[in-house]
């Protein structure tokens, strides 16, 4: 068995992008991304400052908006439109969810489609799914990585992904359909949920519950991908996958913490230095 590693891939592919950040000549802005947080959420807190730290590392130029649960509509939408005219700034990231008496969609769609570096947006999910895309979204995109990365061709084998959210799930599945998987999808309704989960040679799970996965629900040598990111009973981090069972029969599995959480913020690093390079052509 091989621990897809998450926190090295995402280092070598932060070097690399700091390597580029390097090369900006002196006097040249920097690529910039804004971070709005309303509300005080900890676990989006700590999201922020791990997105934070991880564009300080590549030498981005980051913004943080704190802003009280009491922001208005009006407020937030004027700040992401003041945002959208920063030539300073390339990338914006309202963190999600926002406090129930904000609607997400509106907020989300106010971002302009160059700077969505969550690529959450309807004009962004639609150019992902014909495959004609800037940005990809960053969970399911660090996932495909980690698997390249690893020499896993998804090409012709059966990809099952569990979970259809929006952010995860749907666009895991498209990205895995993308690379020529024969992908199944699968959620709360599916029936005989272990029989469809061992039919997988690439198993994505993200539900968010912890340790649901387990050694029964896995084929032999497959690939598990575990994107929960869960509190145990002890109050520890943990996936969404039984690790210790799972992990002697999976070929590749990533470990939580240190899997596909680190590539996410890569991700968006990643997209924010390629709307930089859009914006400086
Ligand atoms: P959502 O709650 O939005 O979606 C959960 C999905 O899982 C739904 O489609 C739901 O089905 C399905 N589901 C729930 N219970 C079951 C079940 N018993 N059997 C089969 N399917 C089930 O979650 P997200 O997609 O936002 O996140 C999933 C997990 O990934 C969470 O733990 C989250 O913290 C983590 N996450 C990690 C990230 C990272 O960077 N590592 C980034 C984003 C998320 P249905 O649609 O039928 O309700």
């Amino acid at each position: 068995m091989t621990i897809l590693d998450g926190k090295l891939t995402s280092q070598k592919v932060r070097e690399k992008i700091k390597a580029e950040v390097d090369l900006i000549p002196e006097g040249v802005r920097h690529p910039g991304l804004a971070v709005i947080i309303v509300g005080d959420d900890p676990a989006s807190h700590v999201y922020v400052r791990n997105k934070k730290k991880g564009c300080e590392e590549v030498g981005f130029l980051s913004r943080e908006y704190a802003l009280p649960e009491s922001t208005t509509e009006e407020e937030l939408l004027s700040l992401v439109e003041e945002l959208n005219g920063d030539s300073e700034i390339d990338g914006i990231l309202v963190q999600l969810p926002l406090p129930k008496h904000l609607d997400d969609k509106k907020i989300i769609e106010s971002i302009s489609p160059a700077k969505d570096v969550d690529a959450f947006s309807y004009h962004n999910v639609g150019r992902i799914t014909v495959g004609d895309y800037d940005f990809l979204p960053c969970t399911p995109a660090g996932v495909m990585e980690l698997l390249d990365t690893y020499g896993i061709d998804p090409s012709g084998k059966s990809a099952v992904v569990v979970g259809r959210s929006n952010i995860v799930g749907k666009p895991q599945a498209l990205l895995l359909l993308q690379a020529n998987a024969t992908v199944t999808v699968a959620h709360s309704k599916t029936k005989n949920l272990a029989e469809v989960t061992k039919g997988a040679d690439i198993l994505v799970v993200a539900i968010g519950k912890a340790k649901f996965v387990t050694a029964d629900m896995v084929k032999e040598g497959a690939v598990v991908v575990d994107v929960g990111m869960n509190r145990d009973e002890n109050g520890k981090l943990c996936g969404d996958v039984d690790f210790e069972s799972v992990k002697e029969k999976a070929s590749y599995i990533t470990p939580v913490p240190g899997g596909v959480g680190p590539m996410t913020i890569t991700e968006l690093l990643k997209n924010t230095l390629t709307a930089y390079k859009r914006n400086n052509k």
